[in-house]
């Protein structure tokens, strides 16, 4: 029988795996001279190499031609954001022009909610699932107040049905059912962050859009993760960081999409000059004309400086393209499912649905025998240099990301467990 703790049977599947790894394209932490093992990418993915020379070129192009670098060459600030424009649809399943990099996500999310959550008396609610990301969570309430009404009674909140804080389809069919008629907006969430529980988002439009909601989606989790299809979602709008699995660096700028039927529309919004039409945005009159397409959204001119990395970071996306990548991730994180069900079971459980399409890379790991018990092993991979994340009260979060983390780091973190056990 293979042994799946041995160091040569993680070799093997690294060596074997259609995918070679692209780690050598990114830059590791290192924990007491060696490579840390990283499964944060969740949270804050690792620096691409190739980030720091488009940010030189940046850089130089203020520095040899100031305000000149508006206009000069292929990577002009004027339209440098169109840079990003068709590797980010083709990521998200859009077309180009309902996506934009613009601000960030809160901010984007906020935008979105002045023009897609239209409350009236009859119908003034937002959906969510409970235990939403709190800046989420804020967002909807305060949009909620802002429009006069109560986020009490009309920020609905859906318990999860299922044990570890998943959702069924069924439940969520359930509440649209039953709060559908006060409906304003669905705002679901494309990868849970706690749980790393993944949803069936055009299943999720298509129910809010028969209840007479408008729909959202929250893709912080889902970006560069699991593969996506918004323009066929029907959704009406996505919100989303580059942070993340999407490795543009701290505060990294946001992305955006706009349903192309909105395209054109005359949709309310909060407006500034650069989502005006290009072609007469320099006339600097007093009237908005907004732009077609998701880039009608945009208020500011963007910072170029925050968009660099974010091009080395989608260069490599298209390089390898999703469907590579995510038959890679449920390779890497279904070889951590099976170590935990082969010799981890009594101190981990798992709280992740167990089938790949109803999850993306994370899984979310409940420590048994409670908190103390839980931050003694996190602090223990810590400090040989093995890193996921803590989500209170007992969970570590293991997020093995394709484009950089291997099979020999997934074995690294269970045989760190198994150490911690037996010591
Ligand atoms: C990471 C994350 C955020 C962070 O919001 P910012 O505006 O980027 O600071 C918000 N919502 C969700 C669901 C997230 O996962």
């Amino acid at each position: 029988m293979t042994d799946l703790f041995a160091p040569s049977h993680a070799a093997a599947l690294d060596a074997a795996d259609p995918l070679p790894t692209l780690r050598h394209e990114f830059l590791l932490p290192r924990h007491g001279g060696a490579e840390q093992t990283y499964f944060v990418g969740n949270s804050l993915g690792l620096q691409p190499r190739a980030a720091r020379r488009y940010i030189d070129e940046v850089l130089d192009k203020w520095a040899h031609e100031a305000v000149e670098g508006h206009f000069t060459g292929d990577a002009q600030w004027m339209t440098y954001h169109g840079l990003v424009r068709e590797p980010l649809a083709r990521l998200v399943g859009a077309q180009p022009s309902e996506v934009v990099a613009m601000n960030t996500l809160t901010a984007n999310l906020h935008l979105m909610m002045v023009s897609f959550y239209r409350p009236t008396r009859e119908r003034p609610a937002i959906l969510v699932e409970a235990g939403s990301f709190p800046s989420d969570r804020y967002a909807v309430a305060s949009q909620v107040a802002f429009h006069g009404f109560d986020p009490h009674a009309d920020l609905i909140e859906l318990q999860p049905d299922e044990p570890g804080g998943l959702f069924s389809m069924g439940a969520i069919e359930r509440a649209i059912a039953e709060h559908g008629p006060r409906l304003a907006l669905v705002l679901w969430p494309g990868v849970q962050y706690r749980t790393g529980q993944a949803f069936d988002l055009p299943a999720i439009a298509r129910l809010a859009h028969a209840a007479g909601a408008a729909c959202g989606f929250d893709l912080a989790h889902a970006v560069g993760n699991v593969p996506l299809a918004l323009h066929d979602s029907g959704a009406d709008f996505a919100v989303w960081c580059h942070y993340k699995y999407l490795n543009s660096g701290p505060g990294a700028i946001a992305g955006c999409f706009v349903h192309e039927r909105h395209a054109h529309a005359d949709v309310p919004r909060f407006a500034g000059w650069w989502g005006h039409d290009p072609s007469s945005r320099f006339l600097m009159g007093p009237d908005f004309v907004p732009s077609a397409g998701a880039d009608g959204w945009q208020l500011s001119n963007p910072p170029i400086l925050g968009l660099a990395p974010l091009r080395a970071s989608l260069d490599l996306f298209d390089r390898v393209g999703m469907p590579a990548l995510r038959a890679k991730s449920i390779r890497l994180t279904g070889y951590l499912e099976a170590l935990i069900h082969a010799g981890l079971s009594d101190t981990l459980e798992i709280l992740t649905p167990a089938e790949p399409e109803r999850r993306g890379c994370q899984l979310s790991l409940r420590v048994r025998g409670g908190r103390e018990h839980g931050r003694a092993l996190f602090e223990h991979l810590a400090a040989r240099g093995v890193l996921g994340d803590w989500r209170e009260p007992d969970v570590i979060r293991i997020s093995p990301a394709p484009l950089y983390n291997t099979h020999a780091d997934v074995l690294r973190f269970a045989r760190t467990v198994q150490g911690w056990k037996t010591a």
